[in-house]
């Protein structure tokens, strides 16, 4: 417990107005989008300057509790759910983009700002910002800085930290630093901008972003292709990209994921085929009609049974929520959503699929499948129901069965939603204890009170063992062994 006079103090930094700690904010900040975890924090603050987040973490220093900053709590790994004796720092307020420089291509935007938000506003002057979420309506830039968050362009464009020119960041120790600029180039010393992105809020918080931003493509076009079988549409994306085209976007979706997104959004999918990829080319129209007729042709030669294209641009966002509302259309169907991201090679997607079906079925358990086919980053997403104890185990079983075969296609356990809670334990594994050593290290150099969002990635020290800590019980037993102190 954080002693009284300690949330006083910190009440003090914020402002009586920008303190919450009714029972009601503190369930309501006690979990984000990750299925099964949760823990209570002991208040949420509501930062209004760099000076209060840094006064904050100076606090933290000397009374020994703990921070977990927190943009949208829209995170899939657990990484803004609080840890024991800790507050949560909200940033999503701060949601201005303070500048869209033309002659440099840069923004600088606030954490806060919505990823839609920084889509639309550069558009609106012919720029474009292409990491795109699938959570783009909702999440925050800091987020996805923090995450290194991907999405559906990522084949063509990369993921954030492709977009990250630099950072304002307050440090574990309430020191401020800006790290990178506008600079195209720039090698003076170590690259910190970089080390910072995919950090999960464990090794500073962002309080300035700046971002990349690339001249908007002339045009886009979006097709949907149906297959009767998946290994169909595993050829047709390996055919592709040997084509040399590299689509802006190349989904897929299974058959249980198909039917669920017809029941939930009414686009007109014929619901008994087994696959469905939605591709999107953008570019110069002439490339694009070229690239289109190309992968046209590819997909017919693998037996596509029916191909749509987008005939104008509603059409075009009609045929790209079949993938958009994926998760929402899975989350309706049981009351528990596990959504994972095993990631492998684009080579090993087919083979994957196949052996998380097997996996599926010997466990007895309802599994829908989507994601980056272009760039083998899957989401395997067990539909489940929290209060069926047998169904969460076996669900725990599976995923550490198809986490060791993503591994072991030479794939790895996230592709983009990061380690956090969820995957630690895995990570752990796979990441062996000469590199977990390597972090433990760097994490106590620049926290060395392990007060910024401790216990997230790897444990702060060697005693977590077992498998995945999904369930209350299980969390309860590692904070127990003193695991996220
Ligand atoms: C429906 C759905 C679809 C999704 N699709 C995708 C997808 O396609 N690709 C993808 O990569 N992810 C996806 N996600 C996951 C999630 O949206 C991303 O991880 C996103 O980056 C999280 O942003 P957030 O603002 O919600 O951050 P939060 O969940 O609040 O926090 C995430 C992490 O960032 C840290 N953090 C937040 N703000 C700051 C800050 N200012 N400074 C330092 N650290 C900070 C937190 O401590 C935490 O570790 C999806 C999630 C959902 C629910």
């Amino acid at each position: 417990m954080i002693p009284e006079r300690t949330l006083a103090r910190l009440k003090n930094i914020v402002g009586v107005g920008n303190y919450l700690d009714s029972p009601e904010d503190k369930i309501a900040y006690s979990y984000d989008g990750t299925p099964l975890l949760r823990q209570l924090p002991e208040a949420i603050l509501i930062p209004r300057s760099v000076a209060h987040i840094s006064q904050i973490l100076k606090l933290a220093n000397e009374e020994k509790f703990s921070v977990v900053p927190r943009g949208s709590g829209s995170g899939l790994s657990g990484g803004s759910i609080p840890v024991e004796n800790s507050v949560v720092l909200l940033t999503n307020h701060w949601n201005k983009i303070l500048e869209i420089d033309r002659a440099n291509l840069t923004a600088w935007v606030e954490p806060g700002v919505i990823t839609g938000q920084i889509h639309s506003a550069v558009e609106e002057v012919g720029l474009f910002y292409p990491p795109d979420p699938g959570s783009s309506t909702i999440c925050t830039i800091g987020g996805n800085v923090a995450e290194n968050a991907g999405g559906l362009r990522g084949l063509k464009y990369g993921v954030t930290k492709n977009y990250v020119m630099g950072i304002e960041v307050v440090l574990p120790s309430g020191e401020v630093i800006l790290t990178g600029g506008k600079s195209v180039k720039d090698v003076a010393g170590y690259n910190l901008k970089d080390f910072f992105v995919g950090s999960e809020g464990t090794l500073g918080v962002f309080t300035r972003i700046l971002l990349k931003l690339l001249p908007k493509p002339d045009t886009s076009r979006t097709m949907l292709v149906y297959y009767d079988k998946i290994s169909d549409a595993a050829d047709s994306v390996s055919d592709i990209i040997a084509s040399k085209i590299t689509p802006a976007a190349l989904e897929f979706l299974d058959r249980t994921t198909i039917k669920c997104v017809e029941e939930y959004a009414h686009l007109g999918l014929p619901t008994s085929i087994e696959s469905l990829l939605m591709i999107e080319a953008d570019g110069r129209s002439s490339v694009v009609d070229e690239d289109i007729a190309t992968i046209r042709s590819i997909c017919a030669r693998h037996k596509a049974l029916e191909i749509r294209i987008a005939v104008d641009d509603e059409d075009a966002s009609k045929l790209r929520s079949a993938r958009k509302v994926a998760f929402s259309a899975l989350a309706r169907v049981r009351p528990t959503t596990i959504l994972e991201d095993a990631t492998v090679p684009r080579s090993e997607v087919a083979r994957m699929l196949d052996i998380i079906n097997r996996i599926a079925a010997s466990h007895a358990l309802l599994f829908g499948n989507f994601g980056h086919a272009g760039d083998g980053n899957l989401h395997p997403t067990c539909l489940t129901d929290e209060r069926d104890k047998n169904e969460i185990h076996r669900a725990e079983k599976a995923f550490d069965e198809i986490f060791n075969a993503a591994v072991n296609l030479g794939g790895t356990i996230t592709g983009e939603h990061g380690t956090g809670l969820a995957k630690k334990q895995f990570f752990e594994k796979v990441a062996g204890p000469a590199q977990i050593d390597m972090m433990r290290k760097i994490k106590g150099v620049i926290d060395p009170n392990a007060v910024l969002n401790p216990g997230k990635i790897f444990s702060l020290s060697p005693k977590c063992e077992g498998t995945m800590p999904r369930t209350q019980e299980q969390i309860k037993k590692y904070l127990d062994m003193g695991a996220y102190s």
